[in-house]
């Protein structure tokens, strides 16, 4: 039951309690009190379909933020490490780029030594992270 219901029913118990709103001074102050309790109600129902249009416009407003974050944060910081990350190889030291064949086949050729070796995965990339937060 909304406000607004409750109302409508208090007025429908005064109107069958017959009260005279004209001679009676108690039944006048009823039905004043059931008049403004009226506006009250209408007051209250409107600012909670106020409330709930300014919430969708947060929500819509929000979600546009969370796009901008993501253009404007991963861009530059989270690209690169999406398309290839490095590992050191083991026998000469130097940093090469893993690429897609690379993780496809879970081996990896140095150029700088000749040297083949399987790729941990895992471990490379926790420790990638590790370097791009220092
Ligand atoms: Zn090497």
């Amino acid at each position: 039951m909304t406000i607004s219901e409750k109302v409508a029913y208090l007025k429908g118990l005064a109107d069958g309690l017959a009260i005279d709103t004209e001679k009676s001074k108690e039944g006048k102050l009823i039905h004043e009190i059931i008049g403004i309790l009226e506006e009250i109600g209408m007051s209250i129902e409107d600012l909670e379909e106020a409330t709930v249009a300014l919430g969708e416009e947060i929500d819509a407003v929000s979600d546009d933020l969370s796009d901008v974050e993501d253009v404007v944060f991963d861009e530059d910081e989270e690209d690169d490490d999406e398309d290839f990350f490095t590992v050191e190889c083991p026998t000469c030291g130097k940093e090469l780029v893993v690429d897609e064949d690379a993780l496809v086949e879970g081996m990896i050729q140095c150029p700088g030594c000749g040297d083949t070796f399987a790729l941990d995965l895992s471990d490379e990339e926790d420790e990638e992270d590790e370097d791009e937060k220092e």
